[in-house]
């Protein structure tokens, strides 16, 4: 831990009555609506300038889109196309700063860019895009673009159809789990003092004088209501901050809202398509989709399309993985990828501005700032990738309007510099070395392959600590304990209250290693049951729960 001395705000699922205490009883500067990427970004940020910092999510943290993206910290190249030259640049730096404050997490990825014949991409204009790419966001000359023969190209890909290949272009961007970094940002928030929560929903503002001065919210686990007072509220609620906005007394009079775009992910086991490393490519429809490996998986997504339906339930449709499926096997002549391959998806939305006229995939990315005329504070749009800069503009504007009332001086931000929870790793080399140890450390254990990587890049160094404990209690290390320990990490360290937080937004084994979760489903939900003194009926609806989550995931190819 970073600071000892804001122990007591630790993740801890058995501190929630004292966490519950803090927001009842204390006058925060701000309160945060939203436990994804923004609020987290935003409950950092705040944290670090000496702000008195609360965060409440409704569900588990990263539950809304920021456990559903591409999971890369990348610029954004194809919006080079539609002229956003401001987003690019901006995007693009921020890549390089995220990877250095949690280079376990945030994992440098080399993109192939075929091109192809009668493709939507040139050499000549690819090569320029790349290059201006590099340019904005300020990559080093050793990482800059390098442009392939046809040749080259398919060394570096053979799955590539070589009678279409014309060559390709090879460039920098960075992977990463969303979820991962959402709950390690909040993490550091805690150290640093944030008063954060799952499972707290805010149903209700309240009121001083017609201005909002704090939420009421519902404890979905315990049933109390909870009451926090606040001088700002801010509602970084992802797809449902018109939702809260409809909530206020003084309706929003502005013209904005947001436009939901749906994007869909298919897992297929690595046998299936074993792609060398991470490709971008172009489809007959114009857009752009990734294909990129994880783990014994590769994945791909993803589509983008308006979204109507309810909020809580969106899912990969038929329709949707039948896309993903054709722009593979048009592509990859050789592959013939059918339903019967999907290991696993995911669905998520898009929470972006609407701009009248304009189709899923031309809406800009950029985020916004609304405020109503009682004093709630939105923000939407935006990515993953932008996090670090969105909590600066919304943590400037609170410092500037407390400054207003009242003559206090708030520290400079210092997120720029801020290693995240899972570290201090002064590099990537680092890291490497640090798996190297765990690997020695796992050797002659009986554990599948590859355990080192998935531990260090999903805990980074807190990995010790999870072997640690398995070693004090006496226990081998073998699967059993090693997921036993991880379990119990993620409930000490991490808010984990159920099977699903523990599959899907700690250790995404949902979505990369689903086997693992039907193997252990009854392991874990009865040690949750053990931790958190869970009745029969708890531990079954825990069950249950994550079956349906399963059955979301992989009903296509059942079907
Ligand atoms: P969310 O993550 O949805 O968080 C909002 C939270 O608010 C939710 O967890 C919700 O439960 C909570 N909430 C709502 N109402 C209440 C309430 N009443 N009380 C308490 N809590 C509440 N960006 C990138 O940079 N790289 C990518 O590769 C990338 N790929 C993407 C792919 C897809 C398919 C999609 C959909 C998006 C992608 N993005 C990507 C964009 C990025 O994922 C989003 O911009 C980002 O995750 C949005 O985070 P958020 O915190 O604003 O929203």
């Amino acid at each position: 831990m970073n600071n000892e001395k804001y122990s007591e705000y630790r993740l801890s699922t058995c501190s929630r009555s004292s966490l519950t205490e803090k927001l009842e009883n204390r006058s925060f500067d701000l309160v945060i609506i939203g436990g994804g990427v923004t609020g987290a970004g935003i409950a950092l940020d705040a944290a670090s300038r000496g702000l008195k910092t609360a965060l409440v999510e409704m569900g588990d943290f990263a539950s809304g889109t920021s456990s559903r993206s591409t999971k890369l910290i990348h610029g954004g190249l194809r919006y080079l196309k539609q002229f956003e030259f401001g987003l690019v640049a901006e995007v693009g730096r921020e890549r390089a700063i995220v990877h250095k404050n949690a280079p376990h997490l945030v994992i440098p990825e080399k993109m192939l860019l075929p091109l192809i014949k009668g493709g939507n991409y040139g050499k000549f204009g690819t090569s320029m895009g790349l290059k201006v790419y590099d340019i904005l966001a300020q990559v080093k000359k050793e990482d800059r673009r390098v442009m392939l023969s046809a040749k080259e190209t398919l060394d570096k890909e053979p799955l590539l159809d070589k009678h279409n290949l014309i060559g390709g272009g090879y460039y920098a961007e960075y992977r990463t789990d969303d979820a991962r970094l959402t709950v390690e940002l909040l993490k550091t928030a805690a150290e640093l003092g944030a008063v954060c929560m799952n499972y707290c929903e805010v149903n209700k503002f309240n009121y001083h004088e017609n201005r909002i001065s704090g939420v009421s919210c519902g404890d979905n686990i315990s049933g109390e209501e909870i009451n926090i007072n606040a001088k700002f509220v801010i509602n970084a609620a992802g797809p449902w901050v018109d939702t809260l906005r409809d909530m206020v007394q003084s309706k929003h009079s502005d013209k904005k809202k947001l436009h939901l775009t749906k994007g869909i992910h298919i897992v297929v086991p690595k046998e299936r398509f074993p792609v060398k490393q991470s490709l971008y490519f172009d489809i007959s429809d114009g857009r752009m989709i990734f294909a990129i490996p994880r783990g014994k998986c590769t994945y791909i997504g993803t589509t983008d399309t308006d979204y109507f339906g309810e909020l809580g339930e969106v899912k990969a449709e038929r329709v949707d993985i039948e896309y993903l499926i054709n722009a593979v096997n048009s592509t990859f002549p050789d592959i013939e990828l059918s339903f019967s391959d999907i290991e696993s998806t995911w669905a998520g939305l898009r929470p972006l501005i609407h701009e009248e006229g304009k189709s899923a995939s031309e809406i800009s990315r950029k985020n916004e700032v609304f405020e109503s005329p009682d004093g709630l504070i939105s923000i939407a749009g935006g990515k993953l990738t932008g996090y670090r800069k969105m909590a600066q503009k919304i943590t400037y504007l609170v410092i500037k309007k407390i400054r207003k009332k009242s003559n206090v001086n708030f520290k400079s931000s210092k997120t720029k510099r801020l290693k995240l929870t899972g570290g201090p790793f002064a590099s990537r080399d680092e890291v490497k070395r640090f798996t190297l140890e765990i690997e020695e450390r796992l050797s002659g254990n009986d554990l599948s392959k590859g355990k080192a990587t998935f531990l260090v890049s999903t805990y980074g160094k807190q990995t010790s600590v999870i072997l640690d404990c398995v070693e004090k209690q006496n226990e081998t290390l073998n699967e059993t304990t090693l997921i036993l320990s991880e379990l119990c990490f993620t409930v000490e360290n991490e808010m984990v209250t159920s099977s699903c937080d523990f599959f899907i937004r700690r250790t995404a084994r949902l979505y990369f290693d689903i086997q693992s979760v039907s193997q252990n489903m009854e392991l874990v939900s009865g040690k949750l049951s053990e931790l958190l003194s869970w009745t029969e009926e708890q531990k079954k609806q825990d069950i249950k729960e994550l079956k349906a989550e399963i059955e979301k995931a992989t009903c296509i190819r059942i079907s």
